[in-house]
């Protein structure tokens, strides 16, 4: 069981990489499982969302992976409270901005222009650490892309019964209301069936 979340959390993709790392913890029918509850799992989550400037950041020795542990579980915090301040219409605390812009700090960032595999122009940017957590910068900023792009209305929590997972909704409609329907949708499909069926056979 613990392994099959680990496997999707390093799986799904919510399109904002702040998103894919604030939503490491799910919970499941045995509780709340943690895929980034130790240095090595973050490591391993790290190696495999590449958020930007991993390759560079990434930290060298193990007590330089601890502190990245340390400090990624600190914003994964910092980033809820981003996020539910947003929805709810204002600016967060100072103790969040301070927080947050801590990480951001750490990186010294460069740009230059360059070509893509296909030979059109892009922008490089280039990443140097200035901390052992230097890593978290990125996923920083990329939260505060999302404050500034994103609509309050929709950036939502899933609606599953103990899931705290963020998603941004880019459905027609608006009304999306599960962060996966492969996990959460899917479950509360499975139970409305089994509600429906228990009532059938109560009335039959
Ligand atoms: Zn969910």
């Amino acid at each position: 069981m613990t392994d099959s979340v680990i496997d999707s959390c390093l799986e799904e993709r919510f399109g904002w990489i702040s998103l894919d790392f604030v939503n490491t913890c799910v919970v499941t029918r045995s509780g709340p499982v943690d895929a980034l509850r130790s240095p090595a799992l973050l490591f391993q989550w790290m190696e495999h969302a590449e958020p930007p400037g991993w390759t560079s950041l990434k930290p060298a020795d193990i007590s330089a992976q601890r502190t990245l542990h340390i400090e990624a579980l600190n914003l994964r915090v910092v980033l809820d409270q981003l996020f539910t301040a947003h929805v709810a219409g204002h600016n967060p605390k100072t103790t969040t901005e301070h927080a947050l812009g801590r990480p951001i700090s750490w990186t010294l960032a460069s740009s230059r222009l360059g070509h893509s595999e296909r030979g059109t122009l892009l922008v490089e940017n280039r990443y140097a650490p200035l901390h052992a957590a230097a890593a978290l910068g990125p996923i920083a900023q990329n939260a505060v892309e999302l404050i500034q792009s994103v609509d309050p209305a929709r950036l939502r929590r899933c609606a599953a019964h103990l899931c705290l997972r963020w998603f941004v909704d880019t459905s027609k409609g608006g009304r999306r209301g599960w962060c996966s329907m492969a996990t959460c949708g899917n479950r509360a499909k499975a139970a409305r069936y089994r509600a429906r069926q228990e009532r059938d056979t109560a009335e039959a």
